[in-house]
């Protein structure tokens, strides 16, 4: 098979980064979202979305020709779209439940031949295609992006038991080599590797912050440059995630991992943190983060 017109759904911080960079290629993307509430512009979302990438500051994630690869819609009206694409990336919110609806939704239009991939960083392939159809568990793969999509090269790949090896082997070739990724091939546990090792590391770095009372600069020097992460250390990290969607990975690792596994040893959850959160402190996409925006 071979990647000719891609769609990506869910334009937050990874979906724009992600259709950004597959535009990049020259293939043409479509990024959907849900409506807003009380939107006028129904496309308003990916709309901005698009706006944001192309004014990134310093490096912009999309060359401004490559925009007009991009087409903006939102997920009621332009759902049928997708049965011109050959591969769709779903990137929306961590819930199993979400992405398990909107899968039900997307194998109804999607055609014959077609690959569809979830970018979720915890939830195993096995839990998401449950209840799906025989067909899309053949064509569903797990392609999980790193932040930002277009700098980091690390991609992990997961197939379940079912997926066609044409598809993981489109899909590799395409991230591999149009992508530029460093593609690994990972077993279908929950957290995959990256995230498996990476959650637990951030989880005792903010337990050891709060317990010895250092302030976010003072933690983020210490977890940051000596352990290979410069520019952010940890609190910075999860400015640059999305500091919302820790909970969401918490909920989904706690429900999968093992009992005695390290991070469940770990995991706290930290008032201030869940306080942020509501007010709309969610880093980097919110009003700021555990460090003020520029
Ligand atoms: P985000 O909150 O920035 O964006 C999610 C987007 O999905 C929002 O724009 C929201 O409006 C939309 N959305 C929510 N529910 C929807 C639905 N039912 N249908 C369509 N759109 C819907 O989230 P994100 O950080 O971009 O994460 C997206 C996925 O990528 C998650 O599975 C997450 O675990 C994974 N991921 C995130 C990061 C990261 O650093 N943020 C890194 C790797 C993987």
């Amino acid at each position: 098979m071979e990647i000719k017109r891609a769609a990506v759904i869910g334009a937050g911080v990874m979906g724009s980064g992600i259709a950004a960079h597959i535009a990049n290629t020259g293939v043409p993307v479509l990024l959907l979202d849900i409506v807003k509430p009380g939107a006028a512009d129904r496309s308003a979302l990916a709309k901005g979305a698009v706006e944001r990438l192309l004014k990134a500051d310093p490096a912009p994630f999309m060359h401004p020709k490559n925009a007009r690869l991009v087409t903006p819609g939102n997920l009621d009206d332009d759902l049928g779209a997708l049965s011109e694409c050959d591969w769709i990336v779903e990137a929306i919110v961590e819930d199993p439940k979400l992405k398990a609806d909107l899968y039900t939704r997307i194998d109804a239009l999607r055609k014959d031949g077609s690959v569809v991939s979830s970018n979720t960083s915890t939830i195993p392939l096995a839990m998401l295609t449950q209840g799906q159809s025989e067909r899309f568990k053949r064509d569903f793969l797990v392609t999980h992006f790193f932040n930002p999509p277009r700098y980091m090269r690390l991609l992990e790949i997961v197939a379940g038991p079912e997926t066609r090896s044409d598809a993981l082997a489109a899909v590799a070739d395409f991230c591999d080599r149009r992508l530029g990724k460093g593609v690994v091939r990972c077993k279908d546990t929950p957290g995959f590797i990256a995230n498996r090792i990476g959650v637990t590391w951030i989880q005792s770095a903010v337990n050891a912050a709060f317990d010895l009372g250092l302030t976010v600069e003072e933690a983020d020097a210490v977890v940051g440059r000596p352990m290979g992460i410069p520019k952010t250390g940890v609190f910075g990290l999860m400015d640059l995630v999305g500091i919302d969607l820790m909970p969401h990975i918490a909920k989904s690792l706690l429900a999968t991992l093992p009992e005695g596994d390290l991070y469940r040893r770990l995991h706290r959850e930290f008032p201030v943190i869940q306080r942020m959160i509501a007010d709309g402190y969610t880093g980097r996409k919110g009003k700021g983060g555990f460090y003020r925006l520029n």
